[in-house]
């Protein structure tokens, strides 16, 4: 197990940097260094007044499968998302007053929130998952609109496949 720094609850108290035996918590780019981090010791995560520290897995398990009725039941979901939110940029094009574009635009946020946070738990925005190697591939195989990324993509799964 090693230690992870979650930089947006880190309030830069530095307590961290004084209970870790190694020296691991005390680097340039705000992550821990898990090259010295010891599996047995938490004593930064105790000492953290914000919780920003955590103890994780250093090899994460493989993806586990998932039944087609599942990613069925998910594509719906975010198709549905999809339409909610292109009725939300609708509404934000030719809105009927401020306060409704002002409510569109967050109800956009929401809807494009929750459809990253289930993606998110599926599996698809995990680097390891083959579900978001399979999304990579899918998206550089089929049609795509003239702004699509598509040597950032190919560039993207490369990284992820080797
Ligand atoms: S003890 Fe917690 S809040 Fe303080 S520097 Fe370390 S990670 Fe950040
Ligand atoms: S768990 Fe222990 S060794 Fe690892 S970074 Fe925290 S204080 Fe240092």
């Amino acid at each position: 197990m090693k230690a992870v720094r979650n930089i947006r609850l880190c309030t830069k108290d530095c307590l961290c940097l004084f209970v870790c035996p190694t020296g691991a918590t005390n680097t340039d780019d705000g992550q821990i260094d898990a090259s010295k981090c010891l599996d047995a010791c938490r004593a930064c995560v105790d000492a953290c007044p914000s919780g920003a520290i955590s103890k994780v897995p250093f090899n994460f398990p493989p993806q586990q499968p998932k039944q087609e009725a599942v990613c069925a039941a998910l594509r719906a979901l975010l198709a549905s998302k999809a339409n909610q939110e292109a009725a939300m940029d609708a509404v934000i094009g030719s809105p009927a007053s401020p306060v409704e574009a002002q409510l569109a635009r967050a109800l956009k946020e929401s809807i494009r929130i929750v459809a990253e946070d289930m993606l998110r738990e599926s599996g698809y925005m995990l680097p390891q998952s083959e579900q978001a190697r399979a999304a990579l591939r899918g998206m550089l195989e089929s049609e795509q609109d003239a702004d699509f990324p598509k040597d950032a993509a190919e560039e993207l799964l490369r990284m992820l496949e080797s």
